[in-house]
């Protein structure tokens, strides 16, 4: 029997899931709770979001370690200009002087996002305050993709990464959450450490073998990612002898044989981040488990008009 949370993950004959990347990012700021809410509130009871620390060690949700000028702007209200400030080595309460409500739209990143909203006064929140939210029980069906976002300076660092589960891990605990969170990393030395302290809560395991032109004015993961490029490697038996319970790769790079041998190997396969609706259809007549999309609203679209659901 798979753990709650994987099952919440996992498809069915005709059903496919819906996890909201960052929320909603296409349509709201992404990693804000105002997109989390909205993404629940339309029955997308799956969050995919990026944690990262605060020099007091605060566990925040935002993507990139240093704020970016395209989505970020400063107490002065002006998108970021200059040297890019970085999260772990500001205070929580500096955080919060930041506003992420916009995108630049003259920037190639704020370009990639035509339809977000534009708000006022959105902070980037805690981990702590996402898991109220989802305590609620209103969203008593809501299951968590906690993506730990290891920092490429320290990732090297055994007591830095034991440090950062350690934060993380206590949190979701404290909130009794454990049996609706997955963590989810491209660091599968962090994942390491996730099972090592929390054997409770099921890995996820993020890949992505090449480029692709959807990481524009984004931190790539590179650095940290194992070296799946070895000819003949198999990445779902690779996720699988790491201890996963599920597979997330790119959806340019999921091929039917793949698929199936994940399948047989009993892992859950997550694909991310779909968003135009040709890519949508391809990733339905697949039939992966679940769909990581910026999109919700266009996915559950899809799945009903061909007669899928994406919850029980
Ligand atoms: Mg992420």
């Amino acid at each position: 029997m798979k753990p709650p949370q994987v099952m919440a993950f996992s498809g069915d004959d005709d059903i496919i899931r819906i996890v909201g990347h960052r929320g909603a990012r296409g349509i709201l700021p992404e990693n804000s709770i105002v997109g989390f809410d909205f993404a629940l509130s339309t029955g997308v009871d799956l969050l995919e979001f990026d944690v990262l620390l605060t020099a007091d060690n605060v566990p925040v949700i935002t993507h990139n370690h240093e704020f970016q000028g395209s989505c970020v702007r400063g107490p002065d209200g002006d998108f970021l200009k200059g040297k890019a400030p970085r999260v772990r080595s500001l205070r929580m309460e500096d955080v919060q002087g930041f506003d992420i409500g916009r995108l630049d739209g003259t920037s190639d990143y704020g370009r990639r996002f035509p339809d977000q909203a534009q708000m006022d006064g959105i902070r980037v929140p805690r981990l702590a305050e996402l898991l109220h939210l989802v305590s609620q029980p209103k969203y008593a069906n809501a299951c968590l993709m906690l993506e730990l976002k290891s920092d490429p300076d320290s990732a090297l660092d055994p007591v830095a990464r034991a440090g950062f589960v350690s934060l993380v891990c206590d949190e979701v605990r404290g909130a009794g959450l454990t049996d609706r969170t997955l963590l989810h990393s491209f660091d599968w030395t962090l994942l390491a450490e996730c099972h090592r302290q929390a054997p409770d809560m099921p890995l996820s395991f993020l890949t992505q073998l090449h480029d692709s032109e959807d990481d524009v004015g984004e931190e790539s993961s590179h650095p940290v990612a194992p070296d799946l490029h070895q000819p003949g490697i198999s990445v779902p038996d690779e996720v699988s002898k790491a201890g996963g319970a599920l597979w997330c790769p790119h959806f340019s790079e999921i091929t039917a044989h793949d698929l199936a041998r994940a399948r047989e190997l009993g892992l859950c396969v997550a694909v991310w981040t779909v968003n135009e609706p040709a890519d949508i259809n391809a990733m339905i007549d697949l039939r992966v488990d679940a769909i990581v999309t910026d999109y919700p609203g266009r996915v559950q679209r899809r799945l009903s008009d061909r007669g899928f659901r994406w919850a029980r």
